[in-house]
Parts: C-alpha cells; sequence; structure tokens
C-alpha cells in the first residue's frame, strides 16, 4: 500500500533494522524500544489491523506468531509479551498489522500503549 510506512519498510524504502525476514513475515527493531528488546513483527502482506483479520486471513497472523517465537529463541529471550493494537482508540499509530514483542515483562507494559 503506497502510503503505508511499513509497506514502505518492508519494500526498502524506508530503513530499518531486520531482526527476521521470510517470504510472508518481516520483523524489525522498534524506533522507539519501550523495553530491553522491543520487535515489531509484521505480515508482509497489507492488512490493517488485528480487527480486519478472517479466517482466510488469520493465517498470516498465525504466521507473525510462529516468527516471534523463532525471534525469541534467536534472541535467548524465555518469557515475553505480545501486544498487538487494534485501531487508533486502543492505541495503533501504525495501520499495518504488527505485533509488539516485548521483554521483560514490566507491569506497566502489561497494557501496552506506546
Ligand atoms: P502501534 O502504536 O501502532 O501499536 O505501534 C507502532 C510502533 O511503531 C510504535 O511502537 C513506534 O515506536 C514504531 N514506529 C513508528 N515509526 C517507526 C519507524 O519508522 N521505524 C520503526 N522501526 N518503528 C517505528
Ligand atoms: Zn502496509
Amino acid at each position: 500500500m503506497q502510503d503505508c510506512l511499513f509497506c514502505k519498510i518492508i519494500a526498502g524504502t524506508v530503513p530499518s533494522t531486520k531482526v527476521y525476514e521470510d517470504g510472508s513475515v518481516l520483523a524489525i527493531r522498534d524506533i522507539n524500544p519501550v523495553t530491553d528488546t522491543h520487535i515489531l513483527v509484521m505480515p508482509k502482506i497489507h492488512i490493517e489491523k488485528a480487527g480486519d483479520l478472517t479466517f482466510e486471513t488469520a493465517p498470516f497472523a498465525g504466521h507473525c506468531l510462529s516468527a516471534i517465537a523463532e525471534i525469541a529463541r534467536n534472541e535467548g529471550i524465555e518469557d515475553f509479551c505480545v501486544v498487538a493494537n487494534s485501531g487508533a482508540k486502543a492505541g495503533q499509530t501504525v495501520p499495518h498489522l504488527h505485533f509488539h514483542l516485548l521483554s521483560p515483562f514490566n507491569s506497566q507494559e502489561h497494557f501496552f500503549s506506546p
């Protein structure tokens, strides 16, 4: 999608620090981390938000979660939080589905808002 920041990052026209990439998922370090490890994991196809997922597109979200488990292993993280803000009123600021991988656990981030 032309005007989407994360689509531009996926296309490589906006720089990012890549942590993991495969055919359908990209993971990057958050530009403004709120925990020691703060990684954004997103599908390469443009899905606006978790609330738009359907049974047809849910496998893209499942793939993100599998990537999160793999990234956590690579980063040596045992316990972590996964957060997906869905919609502006829930704190979503970039309208391209993404999961925040957060570690270590901090009760203040339990209800994460950027
Ligand atoms: P949201 O608020 O939509 O749940 O999360 C968006 C996240 O994207 C925020 O944590 C914010 O720091 C991060 N972010 C915004 N712009 C950029 C960027 O250009 N590069 C990277 N790596 N992260 C970004
Ligand atoms: Zn997008």
